[in-house]
């Protein structure tokens, strides 16, 4: 049984819980969901989801509970990541906003509420290296991957801006793939993820 922990902080905790559970089951693994609100868990974890919701309070919540310092050593074990939407930007190296402590856990820089007033919400079919079929990506309020770094390999873009990327053990996600049915890429970052040997 592999544990998987769901930072819990602030965000949408149980979304990511039952997408996990299910892309265990497709990938035919069992797995324990835990979700993280306070230092020592971490360390138990095999994967992680840091979650969407508010990157201000969630960077300033994983600070005061010391979770920081446990994701990035759980990053720099070569453990994987799933960071989406405001858990993308805390996990990236800068936020463009100092109200933002990152993790420094991707090679990127993020720019947040990228896509504009009048699309401050949709959704986009879209197509994802590693992927088969389109995934239905749902951005809400969603930041744009601006820059990243040479070991940040781009897998997904939108209007030419990269939204999904995958630096090693971590990957990144401008969109919520645990609001739709389709556990694909909760998968594909958590349970195969390639050896921690490329970051
Ligand atoms: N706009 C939010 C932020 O910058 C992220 C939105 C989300 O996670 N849906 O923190």
């Amino acid at each position: 049984t592999r544990t998987a922990g769901v930072v819990a902080v602030q965000g949408d905790v149980s979304e990511h819980a039952a997408a996990i559970e299910r892309a265990a089951a497709a990938a035919g693994e069992s797995v324990e969901v835990r979700e993280i609100r306070e230092a020592g868990i971490v360390p138990d974890c095999d994967v992680l989801a840091l979650p969407g919701g508010e990157s201000t309070t969630i960077s300033r919540l994983l600070a005061q509970e010391g979770i920081d310092e446990e994701i990035r050593d759980h990053v720099a074990a070569g453990k994987p990541v799933l960071a989406t939407c405001a858990g993308l930007i805390v996990a990236s190296a800068d936020a463009r906003d100092d109200r933002v402590a990152t993790l420094d856990a991707l090679d990127a820089a993020v720019e947040r509420n990228a896509f504009g007033r009048q699309k401050d919400s949709f959704e986009a079919p879209l197509s994802v290296e590693g992927l088969d079929e389109p995934f239905p990506a749902v951005f809400i309020r969603a930041p744009a991957i601006a820059e990243v770094g040479e070991d940040v390999e781009v897998l997904a873009t939108v209007e030419d801006r990269p939204v999904a990327v995958r630096q090693g053990p971590v990957v990144g996600l401008s969109f919520h793939p645990e609001l739709v049915a389709d556990e694909r890429l909760h998968r594909l970052a958590l349970f195969e993820a390639p050896a921690a040997a490329t970051r």
